[in-house]
């Protein structure tokens, strides 16, 4: 990964990676955001130029990179906790670990994932290790919830909040792992500029076939008649109720932007969103009503079949609402 590619995830990012291929020192980062939005990649990557000793670091051909590629480089540890707190043994045995001298002569790497899993004895164990560093150790903590942290953890750390990308800058680092442009532009609408999420998705086929009926039955929308079949091809999708309204949601504000004359996507549903007169604004209002419902515990079906009814009828009486293109 060039830096170049790093343009998405802003100029701190840039300056924080600039620094590390000159070899200055970054003692502790603390990367906080929401899930999917490059906290981990991003830890991996500036530990990888830690340790890299080729020019353009990280080089991804030298035998530091490879070996920290292949999970297999002897001065990395990665805490990831497996249960719902991360002890203070577990800190303990990190610290005494960094007490060695690095294997390779050069630094050692701690990345602790979900930090703020890390219960308050166990902080505090830390909290000493980052207060008196030993200069050969970099400190990597992630946490989607920093706010569980305590402040004298977060006050020796250097703070880097992440956020969703942009969907244009999302689609370009999607483009840059190989994705076509059509492709990413497509995944990163969906995603909502989170990356994770789109990779996720993107070797995610139940989302994909998920997608593709909830998309056969807005399509299959016609009139009061139609609307028991085309919520019957969703009746059975208990458990991914929430994840086919997002489906909805999105769609809908595709068909805005369609409809709205802007065409902002290349993508290969650009053909379906023309070919669909469904109203975006109603269906996204009809999607609010389905959410609504289903809290107060309205059956998923029959809360569908009453937002598919408001949609017909609503089209019904008034024409741009509702018509589709035979
Ligand atoms: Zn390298």
């Amino acid at each position: 990964m060039k830096l170049s590619e790093f343009a998405g995830y802003g100029d701190k990012m840039q300056q924080l990676m600039r620094s590390v291929q000159a070899g200055r020192i970054v003692h502790a980062l603390l990367f906080t955001g929401p899930h999917g939005s490059g906290k981990r990649t991003m830890a991996r990557l500036f530990a990888q130029a830690m340790l890299c000793r080729g020019l353009e670091k990280p080089c991804g051909a030298c035998p530091a990179c490879k070996r920290f590629l292949a999970g297999s480089h002897p001065d990395v540890r990665i805490l990831r906790p497996e249960k719902k707190t991360l002890g203070v043994d577990e800190i303990r045995e990190l610290i005494d670990y960094l007490a060695l001298k690095p294997y390779e002569g050069g630094k050692h790497i701690a990345i602790i994932e979900q930090a703020d899993r890390m219960t308050a004895s166990a902080q505090n164990a830390l909290l000493k290790t980052l207060e008196n560093p030993s200069g050969d150790a970099a400190f990597f903590l992630i946490s989607e919830a920093p706010g569980a942290l305590l402040p004298t953890i977060r006050s020796r750390c250097q703070e880097v909040r992440f956020t969703d990308l942009s969907v244009e800058d999302c689609a370009g680092v999607l483009e840059s792992k190989g994705l076509s442009p059509a492709r990413a532009t497509q995944l990163s609408g969906l995603a909502q500029g989170s990356v994770g999420r789109a990779l996720e998705l993107d070797g995610d086929e139940d989302y994909r076939s998920l997608r593709n009926r909830v998309l056969q039955s807005l399509e299959q929308l016609k009139d009061r008649a139609s609307v028991a079949g085309a919520a019957a091809l969703l009746a059975e999708e208990k458990g991914a109720e929430g994840t086919a309204l997002e489906i909805m949601e999105l769609w809908a504000r595709d068909l805005m932007a369609v409809q709205a004359g802007s065409r902002p996507y290349e993508a290969e549903d650009a053909e379906r969103l023309s070919r669909c007169r469904l109203d975006g604004r109603a269906l996204l209002k009809g999607v609010v009503l389905l959410r609504m419902q289903l809290a107060s515990n309205v059956a998923w079906s029959n809360a569908l079949e009453n937002m598919y009814f408001h949609l017909v009828d609503s089209g019904n009486n008034r024409r741009t609402v509702l018509s589709w293109q035979r």
